[in-house]
């Protein structure tokens, strides 16, 4: 039986995690779930799964979870140290799919006891790439990715040498504005946003979609977790969402991934990984596809793009900043206190201020992290009142 724990089990990534974890309870036994502000949900799974532990990010929870866990083996935990606490706990796969720059120290305490991570959280590899890998490598943990794109394009790698990998091509659906006219996106509505034309996801990344900084992230992860030059690396627009990246080498031949988009095909990967096996995902019917089509990831319509390349130029604490500001634009979004295209420019006007003084400097350590990261966040907020004040 396989000691396993979900990081964000009441999540998007979460539930099809546990979708498949109930078709095989046999060969499971849970023991960490975790999730923030849905306690009734993390109740519920902790009870059908019979956890060791539930732990809420949130603090002033816990006495709501220890109710609805009442009478059951489970201990119920909250906080930060709670949710590290959890990480310590012996298992042998770890979901991490906790959603933004909060999944990173659990990922990284898992790591430091060796396990098998499965790393669904990008902003990790985005803000602490270096750290998180040389820390994967020194106690002999692996990470398996979890995205769609950068699971396709390590199935594509294997057994094959990278120095003679010329591109690596990850797909975008192009999101909820693909075919909108430039001049309409600023009147983009935070409904128009959450709604994805291809995937079901949770609406942080729906809307990061839309923006494309989820693309944006992802060129970054790609960087960091397969140490790809960022010059070979590209992203491209194809609206059916079939294939979800391709490896071309230097003999001219691609190596394509396609499947259906369905999140259980490489999180099903992970959990299987070196194995294969049968998985509920939708069998590709060619004909009744028809085509696949493709179209340039334009950096006018999504100028995150462009702000990742600069990241990956820069490197070292670089991502943290660009994820911070992503994160707090996107909270500003939500909250409607700006503009879909507004949140851009506030994440490029950080990267800027911050770029231009020391802040930036120092090394990629957690510590570090964490502190570039609030720092990201306050300017990203100063950068608004700043607006504010201009309008
Ligand atoms: P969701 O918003 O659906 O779920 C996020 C999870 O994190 C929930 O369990 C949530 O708890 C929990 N959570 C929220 N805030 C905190 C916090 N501050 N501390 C601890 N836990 C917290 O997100 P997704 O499942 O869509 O995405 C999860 C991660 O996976 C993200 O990094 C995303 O980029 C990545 N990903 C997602 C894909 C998808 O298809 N959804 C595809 C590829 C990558 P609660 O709901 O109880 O508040």
């Amino acid at each position: 039986m396989r000691r396993i724990s979900i990081f964000g089990a009441t999540g998007s990534i979460g539930d099809s995690t546990v979708d498949l974890i109930r078709r095989d309870p046999e060969s499971y036994r849970v023991v960490a779930l975790t999730g923030g502000g849905n306690i009734a949900k993390l109740a519920a799974l902790a009870r059908e799964f019979r956890a060791e532990i539930a732990v809420t990010a949130y603090p002033e929870r816990l006495a709501e979870l220890r109710v609805l866990l009442a009478g059951t083996q489970t201990e119920a935990a909250a906080g930060p140290q709670a949710l590290l606490e959890a990480a310590d706990r012996p298992a042998d796969w770890i979901m991490s799919a906790i959603v933004g720059a909060a999944g990173l120290p659990p990922g990284l305490r898992a790591l430091r006891h060796g396990t098998t991570l499965a790393l669904a959280n990008k902003e990790s590899l985005v803000c602490a790439g270096p750290l998180l890998m040389e820390t994967a490598r020194r106690h002999g943990a692996t990470i398996l990715p979890v995205d769609s794109e950068h699971s396709a394009v390590f199935q594509a790698l294997q057994a094959e040498d990278l120095s003679s990998v010329e591109r690596v091509i990850i797909t975008a659906s192009g999101g909820a504005f693909r075919d909108w006219p430039l001049e309409d996106l600023p009147g983009a509505t935070l409904a128009q946003a959450s709604s994805h034309p291809n995937w079901a996801m949770g609406q942080r990344i729906t809307i990061d979609s839309a923006s494309m900084f989820n693309k944006a992230l992802e060129l970054i992860e790609t960087r960091e977790f397969f140490g790809i030059d960022p010059a070979k690396i590209e992203a491209v627009v194809h609206p059916e969402s079939i294939i979800h990246a391709m490896v071309a080498h230097n003999d001219g031949g691609i190596l394509a991934h396609l499947g259906a988009p369905d999140m259980r095909h490489a999180i099903g990967y992970a959990l299987n990984w070196p194995e294969r096996r049968a998985l509920p995902v939708e069998r590709l019917d060619f004909v009744k596809l028809g085509s696949l089509t493709f179209r340039p990831a334009c950096e006018t319509r999504y100028p995150a793009l462009r702000l990742a390349r600069e990241v990956m130029a820069a490197g070292g604490l670089h991502g943290a900043a660009f994820n911070g500001a992503k994160e707090r634009a996107l909270d500003h979004f939500i909250a409607g206190r700006i503009r879909f295209t507004e949140m851009s420019d506030v994440v490029a006007r950080v990267l800027e201020d911050l770029a231009a003084g020391s802040a930036l400097s120092g090394p990629v350590t957690l510590e570090e992290v964490t502190r570039v990261d609030q720092i990201a966040r306050d300017t990203a907020d100063a950068a608004l009142r700043l607006g504010e004040a201009a309008h």
